[in-house]
């Protein structure tokens, strides 16, 4: 440590490798600063950022009116915990279930959190409202699905590299295939079926798109087997995919609803569950709940985060662009390009090569040249710039990638 220069790239990318966990493989690049569309690097290097901290700074980074709220607020009060009532978190939970149409929301940290409790509300009804006898719920779940990485929430991932040597695991879930609705089907008919938890979008998975209809159909078969259709829409929701939630482009209203990420404009972990009385009333005090979830100065950040994702209409902007970038990447005709595919700005190629390092060569390459994105699975590397991108920028970008795209080629 002590013989590389102090507060250069190196230095911190050693620093991490001592004295952090090697939970991650980050791309060699140390960031310090961002704004908007882009982030620079500690020697003064400027990149579009394509990821987007996995889709939690939509609103772009430091959105100037979120920082605001943040740092009023953090000025007055930041925590109470819930032994005691705040004057912010009863705005946040009228404001958001007045904006997606529920009847309470629950508020939570990070994304996993919310799924878990979306799994413990589940459960709930199933036990108190559908009358499945006790400890006998099952929820259905999809292949190569992501929702977070507690035990609980891995114990159904068809992932090796999330569970291998992580159990013994929990049960009551069914693994069935992805956007296959006669599986769906089938699962429905088994004993004491609770719920089915699904991603709008496989965000993870390589931004896998299901079939047009896919969602409203699988919706109408839960309701018709009297069983909650979970939506996980913490990467998926508030408006990256060209709709305030993914689910909306079907019109479909999901029983549960699970949010993250972009709540909180990276300012913080905030996560929320939405869902009517008939689900959420059914836990009582000392049943759920979390030290942070709910502190007044996350319940200030989200009705900044959201009210800015509806102000600057952030989902109109992602449709078209989003629209417009799959085409010019079709149009790049790549040799190397498997697929591109995605909805609004939330997209990914698939990348065909001999190399199996291809994918991490071309985001190497593309952050020489000024914008950053990372492999998901091997071949598979992501684009969801900050939803604030405009045109020009875009256009920038698609020269970039495209660049980076024949230099590989070569
Ligand atoms: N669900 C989905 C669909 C996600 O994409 C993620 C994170 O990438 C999570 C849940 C977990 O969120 P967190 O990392 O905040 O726990």
């Amino acid at each position: 440590m002590s013989a590389i220069a102090q507060n250069t790239a190196s230095y911190f990318m050693e620093l991490e490798e001592a004295y952090g966990a090697h939970n991650y493989h980050p791309l060699p690049v140390v960031l310090s600063k961002g704004e908007g569309v882009f982030v620079w690097d500690v020697e003064g290097k400027r990149y579009y950022d394509f990821l987007s901290g996995y889709s939690a700074v939509n609103q772009g980074h430091c959105h100037p009116r979120i920082v605001a709220a943040f740092t009023e607020q953090a000025q007055r009060l930041t925590l109470t915990s819930r032994a005691f009532y705040n004057d912010k978190l009863g705005d946040f939970e009228q404001y958001i279930t007045n904006l997606l149409g529920y009847d309470k929301v629950l508020p939570m940290n990070t994304g996993v959190e919310a799924v878990e409790t979306g799994i413990k509300l589940c459960r709930k009804w199933a036990y108190e409202v559908k009358g499945i006898p006790e400890n006998e719920a099952v929820i259905i779940v999809c292949e190569q699905n992501f929702h977070g990485r507690t035990t609980t929430v891995i114990s159904f991932s068809s992932d090796p590299s999330s569970t291998k040597n992580f159990g013994p695991f929990t049960g009551g879930f069914l693994r069935i295939p992805y956007n296959d609705l006669s599986a769906l089907k089938e699962a429905l008919k088994q004993k004491n079926i609770a719920g089915f938890l699904v991603e709008p979008i496989q965000g993870e998975a390589g931004v896998i798109v299901p079939d047009e209809g896919y969602l409203a159909a699988a919706k109408q078969l839960c309701e018709a087997a009297h069983v909650l259709f979970i939506a996980d829409e913490i990467q998926t929701g508030l408006c990256r995919t060209g709709h305030l939630l993914a689910c909306d482009a079907e019109n479909v209203r999901p029983d549960i609803v699970l949010l993250g990420k972009a709540l909180s404009g990276g300012m913080m972990p905030v996560s929320a569950v939405l869902a009517d009385d008939e689900i959420m009333l059914t836990i009582k005090p000392g049943e759920h709940g979390s030290t942070y979830g709910g502190n007044p100065l996350a319940a200030v950040t989200a009705i900044a985060s959201l009210q800015v994702l509806i102000d600057e209409d952030m989902a109109a902007n992602a449709l078209e662009l989003g629209a417009y970038f799959r085409e010019a990447l079709l149009k790049t005709a790549s040799p190397l390009i498997r697929t591109v595919r995605g909805k609004g700005l939330l997209n990914a190629i698939e990348i065909i090569s001999k190399d199996p390092d291809a994918a991490w060569k071309l985001c190497l390459d593309m952050k020489e040249k000024g914008l950053l994105a990372k492999p998901t699975h091997g071949d598979k590397i992501r684009f969801a710039p900050p939803l604030c991108i405009t045109k020009e920028q875009l256009d920038e970008c698609i020269g970039i990638i495209s660049n980076s795209l024949n230099c590989l080629n070569e």
